[in-house]
């Protein structure tokens, strides 16, 4: 499955007699370390949509504008 192991870095050599999904110096099961992978990237990604939620929060607090102008203000920018 893996040539080198995603764990340790161990490169598998043909004499390696451990199972293929092994790796045959830390016991690291690939497909195991696989879905843990998986697992932690699908949170991350929650992670980051829970950001970009509070980022447009605070764009919408930081962006926002009073919608009543002050007649006074508009002339003096006027002029
Ligand atoms: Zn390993």
């Amino acid at each position: 499955m893996y040539q080198t192991c995603p764990g340790c870095r161990h490169r598998r050599a043909d004499a390696d007699a451990a199972p293929t999904d092994v790796c045959p110096r830390c016991g690291l099961v690939y497909s195991k370390w696989l879905q843990n992978r998986y697992r932690v990237a699908e949170s991350d990604l929650e992670r980051a949509r829970e950001a970009d939620g509070i980022m447009q929060r605070v764009k919408a607090i930081v962006l926002y504008v009073p919608p009543k102008t002050d007649p006074l203000l508009l002339a003096g920018r006027a002029i």
